[in-house]
């Protein structure tokens, strides 16, 4: 097979050669994009023309670059999200849009837990200390035995759940697309969006970011929190209102947060870069080794397989 295929994402094939096997197995001419500056959509359109596939990141596949693109057949998403991508431009042209479900929600699922830890004993503020000489006494507060709220119970609220009842937790999810006997299966009880919100010690955020999910933690859910509480999203910036998050935080109406994501990224100037009860990783949750090989491999297949049969592992549209 005789195709080139785009690679805009700094992390594929980074720690092992295996997602690059298989596209030159497969007879693949890849060319890899400079990720190291920004990817506009001028760029993009440039990095594009005349390519048969790609593998992206989290760059603009807007209406204008998927309009240009126009030997493009397949674009992969190396990992899971694909709000960044104008899925009716793509449908409309007929470009193939895939993702790689399953392939780094264990990674994602370690870091939630990590952020809860991180936040919940103030790690990084006391490494920082003990680095700079001094010995404070932190006073921390645990996660046996507490309340976990998952908002989204997809494959990573899963993995996130599974990992707290090892801490004893009791754990909640809201999700109006997974039924009772689903989550009961792996000891999560189903609640309402009101009870998820009230109930939390930790309310950690899983959901797809859709129109219907954006801004879905604001103003009213902030107030209605405990304020011993702590928020965790690993999941997309977008599900946030970061403004009253960053009142809430400031105003000691919630006693932390775990971000993995953020609305803008990186959150250059953002106000909750100055708090003291945040802890911020720069959008790492798939960036472990393991997951990176798994999605490397996955999205190259994605991209073999759909040039060659017009359908890939996991179509998206
Ligand atoms: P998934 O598709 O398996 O699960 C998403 C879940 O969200 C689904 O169960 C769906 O029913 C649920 N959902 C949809 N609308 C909802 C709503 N209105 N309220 C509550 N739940 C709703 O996806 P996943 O692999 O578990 O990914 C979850 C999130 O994590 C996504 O936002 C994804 O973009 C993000 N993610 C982040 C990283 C990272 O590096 N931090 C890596 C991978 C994925």
């Amino acid at each position: 097979m005789k195709a080139k295929v785009l690679i805009a994402t700094r992390s594929f094939g980074s720690t092992s050669e295996r997602p690059w096997q298989v596209l030159a197995e497969a007879g693949c001419e890849t060319v890899r994009a400079d990720m190291s500056q920004k990817m506009t959509e001028q760029r993009l359109i440039e990095l594009l023309n005349g390519m048969d596939g790609a593998v992206v990141g989290v760059v603009p596949m807007t209406d204008r670059v998927i309009e240009s693109a126009s030997s493009l057949k397949v674009v992969s998403m190396h990992g899971v999200g694909f709000d960044h991508v104008d899925l009716e431009a793509a449908a409309r042209k007929g470009l193939i849009v895939a993702n790689c479900p399953g392939a780094n929600d264990q990674a994602v699922a370690d870091l939630a837990i990590g952020l809860m830890v991180a936040i919940a004993r103030r790690i990084p503020f006391a490494d920082q200390d003990v680095r700079n000489g001094k010995w404070g006494r932190y006073q921390g507060t645990e996660l046996w035995k507490k309340t976990l709220s998952l908002i989204g119970l997809g494959r990573i609220g899963r993995g996130v759940a599974k990992r707290a009842l090892g801490f004893e937790m009791q754990v909640l999810a809201y999700d109006p697309y997974v039924d009772e006997v689903q989550a009961e299966a792996i000891g999560v009880r189903m609640s309402s969006f009101e009870e998820v919100i009230t109930a939390a010690d930790f309310l950690s955020l899983h959901a797809t970011l859709t129109e219907e999910t954006r801004h879905m933690i604001g103003k009213r859910e902030l107030e209605r929190m405990k304020p011993s509480a702590f928020l965790i999203n690993t999941a997309r910036g977008g599900l946030v209102d970061e403004e009253v998050l960053y009142a809430a935080l400031a105003e000691g109406r919630l006693a932390g947060a775990g971000l993995d994501a953020f609305a803008a990224e990186p959150p250059t100037g953002s106000p909750l870069l100055q708090l003291e009860n945040v802890v911020l990783t720069p959008h790492i949750g798939a960036h472990t080794q393991e997951a990176i090989e798994r999605v490397g491999v996955l999205s190259a297949r994605n991209v073999v397989q759909a040039l060659r049969t017009g359908e890939p592992v996991h179509r998206v549209v």
